[in-house]
């Protein structure tokens, strides 16, 4: 894939975690709303129960109650979800559904509710009703048009009706009703643009940070582990053998005559052979050793949990695909190494590693291509 292509993957990439995160805040946020909105319809009933009509309260509060379970148990369920399955593509529609459903239930049940003749009551009702649209804006402020629309179902039923009575009180009160909103609906809409900044900064910096550690890690020319990355991850593992009493080896190898290789075949023929190496080295090992290019032509591998038998059969192994390869022009590869391991040295880190070391000094001087058990 070129870099165009894999730029464009990523900002994708980015975009569903930014989803995802707004996602997370919305039932994060909007959890209190629930009980919010019940206990302020319910509220509303006591305080006018003797001016209202308790049929209609009933029905209204029954109703609530009904779209207010539905939405605990959607939020139970997200809750209890695991985490890889809170998806927008997941929830984000059972989210309408139930948002939809309350607040069209607490609009139209408050515009039911709203007796004809008591101005006083109708001035009540509606303070409950913008205080419910405000409301809004705080829990789902990652989701501007949820915002919006939640506003419109709670507001609108009682304002259009205000607007269309007769006395001036209530034209008033519809019309301050409506430029109060359109301010609100403004704030809301800069509150999530700002919130959706903030998650797709926090992705960024977090990517940002993955590709410079990988990069600090990682030798550019084999892609195994540069010689710090080895020593810092060798040295957890040491620690970890050490408290589980399990035997650790050390295998270090050379190239032979490398420079050889470089004067006759070039430099970038020698390139090459050690990428083709780390190749090599990559797949040859397990998900629990750790391998990595020290230096030069030299390179480490660490085997948890093995004998220094077996690890001299396994840098037998690796020293004939080595002296297997053929990388035109280059011919005639081979490699020298050490192998020690824990129970024969002890110690620390660094004694292992030069033990491994001493023993490769030891294959080379043998002759090289071939494989010296430290003793
Ligand atoms: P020996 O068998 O004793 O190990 O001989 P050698 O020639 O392999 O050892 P020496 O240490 O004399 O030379 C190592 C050579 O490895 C010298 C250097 O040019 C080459 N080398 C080190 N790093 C790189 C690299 O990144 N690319 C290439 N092409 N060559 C490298
Ligand atoms: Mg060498
Ligand atoms: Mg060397």
């Amino acid at each position: 894939m070129n870099g165009l292509g894999r730029g464009q993957d990523q900002d994708f990439f980015i975009e569903e975690q930014v989803r995802t995160d707004r996602l997370h805040q919305l039932f994060r946020q909007s959890f209190s709303a629930v009980f919010g909105s019940y206990l302020a319809a319910g509220m509303l009933c006591w305080l006018c129960w003797d001016r209202l009509d308790p049929r209609l309260m009933i029905g209204w509060l029954v109703l609530l109650a009904g779209s207010s379970l539905l939405r605990l148990s959607m939020f139970l369920q997200y809750f209890r979800s695991p985490r890889s399955e809170r998806t927008p593509q997941r929830w984000e529609r059972h989210y309408w559904i139930t948002l939809v459903l309350s607040a069209g239930i607490w609009g139209i049940g408050a515009f039911a509710v709203m007796p004809a003749d008591d101005r006083l009551t109708q001035a009540l009702v509606m303070l409950f009703a913008v205080g419910m649209s405000v409301s809004a804006v705080s829990c789902y402020s990652a989701y501007r048009y949820m915002t919006m629309v939640s506003m419109a179902l709670v507001l609108l039923p009682c304002t259009l009706w205000l607007l269309f009575q007769p006395s001036k009180m209530q034209l008033g009160m519809a019309i301050a009703v409506l430029v109060f909103s359109s301010f609100v609906v403004g704030a809301s809409r800069k509150l999530s643009e700002a919130l959706e900044t903030a998650f797709r900064l926090t992705r960024e910096i977090e990517r940002a940070h993955s590709i410079s550690t990988r990069a600090a890690q990682t030798d550019e020319l084999t892609g195994l582990m540069n010689r710090r990355a080895f020593f810092d991850k060798a040295q957890v593992l040491y620690d970890q053998c050490t408290r589980t009493h399990q035997p650790l080896c050390a295998l270090m190898l050379d190239m032979d005559h490398f420079k050889a290789i470089n004067d006759t075949y070039g430099h970038q023929a020698g390139d090459r052979v050690l990428r083709q190496i780390g190749q090599v080295i990559s797949a040859s090992f397990r998900q629990a050793d750790i391998h990595g290019r020290l230096g030069g032509e030299e390179f480490a591998v660490l085997l948890p949990d093995t004998t220094l038998e077996v690890a001299r059969d396994i840098g037998e192994q690796l020293i004939r695909a080595i002296a297997g390869l053929s990388i035109d022009p280059v011919h005639g590869l081979s490699a020298s190494l050490g192998v020690a391991s824990t129970h024969a040295v002890g110690d620390d880190l660094q004694h292992l590693m030069n033990t491994a070391d001493k023993a490769l000094y030891r294959a080379k001087a043998m002759g090289r291509n071939q494989v010296a058990v430290a003793s």
